[in-house]
């Protein structure tokens, strides 16, 4: 999952990650991130099809996660790159805010996500003991036990929620098969306050900042009852070219809405 930060810019996507660790990137909320990509260099593997990806379009679309267990870098390596970047961060006196699992598509469909996050822990433990550790997900495998576990092992989830029906989240977000609106909703239900959820918002061809659909989102919010609510709109290229990024005063509309159903939230454009 990627983190959109700002006003639309330049205007076209950017590369994959190259390798498991990259960075550190500045970043607002997260300082100087170190980010982790536990997905192939190649091609992006996400659940997801989100039109304003900043990566560009998926290259395999899939929530089944032994389909792809093969071109995913192995657990031993990924804690092996890590290792060796923290240490060398901590010997120049600069160790990271935060790790970040981030990167090339979505991180919790790692079959040894659980594993990885238990690796992140003891390295930052023995590296970087102030060092935050974070996720960016798009919330689809919260369903699963496992991976609401090993999510809330971490300092700070950050969880997509962009749309407040099916009709608009097949249309943004455009879920692999066996991916349901309902089935997501539920597991963040069961995270609550414990995470953070970050929503984007676009105009154009597709636009969820329609009063209808950002009632049915807020509604969503409501209901998962997050610890507060990020909004967003385009920072790089979309995937989807015609798509538009939502002016500030809006932005701050949709914001106050959620506070006014008993929510935090914060604008970052
Ligand atoms: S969840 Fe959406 S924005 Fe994040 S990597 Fe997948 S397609 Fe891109």
């Amino acid at each position: 999952v990627t983190a959109p930060a700002g006003a639309a810019r330049a205007r076209a996507v950017i590369p994959l990650q190259r390798g498991a660790v990259y960075g550190p990137v500045l970043s607002r909320r997260l300082g100087r991130s170190l980010g982790l990509n536990v997905l192939p260099d190649e091609i992006k593997v996400c659940s997801l099809d989100c039109r304003y990806c900043q990566y560009g379009w998926t290259g395999l679309r899939s929530i089944r996660t032994a389909q792809f267990a093969p071109l995913l870098p192995a657990r031993e390596q990924v804690r092996a790159d890590l290792e060796a970047v923290l240490a060398e961060l901590a010997a120049a006196g600069t160790p990271p805010d935060t790790i970040t699992f981030s990167g090339n598509g979505e991180a919790t469909l790692h079959p040894e996500f659980p594993g990885l996050v238990e690796d992140v822990l003891a390295l930052r433990d023995r590296h970087a003991p102030r060092c935050r550790t974070a996720i960016l997900s798009n919330a689809t495998t919260v369903s699963r036990p496992q991976v609401r576990e090993a999510l809330l092992r971490l300092d700070d989830a950050y969880l997509k929620l962009d749309a407040g029906t099916q009709e608009m989240f097949g249309k943004l977000n455009g879920p692999a098969a066996g991916v349901a609106f309902a089935g997501v909703l539920e597991g963040l239900r069961e995270l609550g306050r414990r995470i953070v959820l970050q929503a984007l918002f676009v105009s154009g061809p597709v636009d969820n900042t329609s009063p209808a659909e950002v009632d049915a989102w807020v509604a969503a919010v409501r209901s998962v009852g997050p610890r507060s609510v990020q909004v967003y709109t385009l920072d790089r290229g979309p995937a989807d070219a015609s798509l538009r990024p939502v002016p500030r005063t809006r932005l701050e509309q949709i914001a106050r809405a959620v506070r006014e159903a008993g929510v935090e939230a914060e604008v970052f454009a």
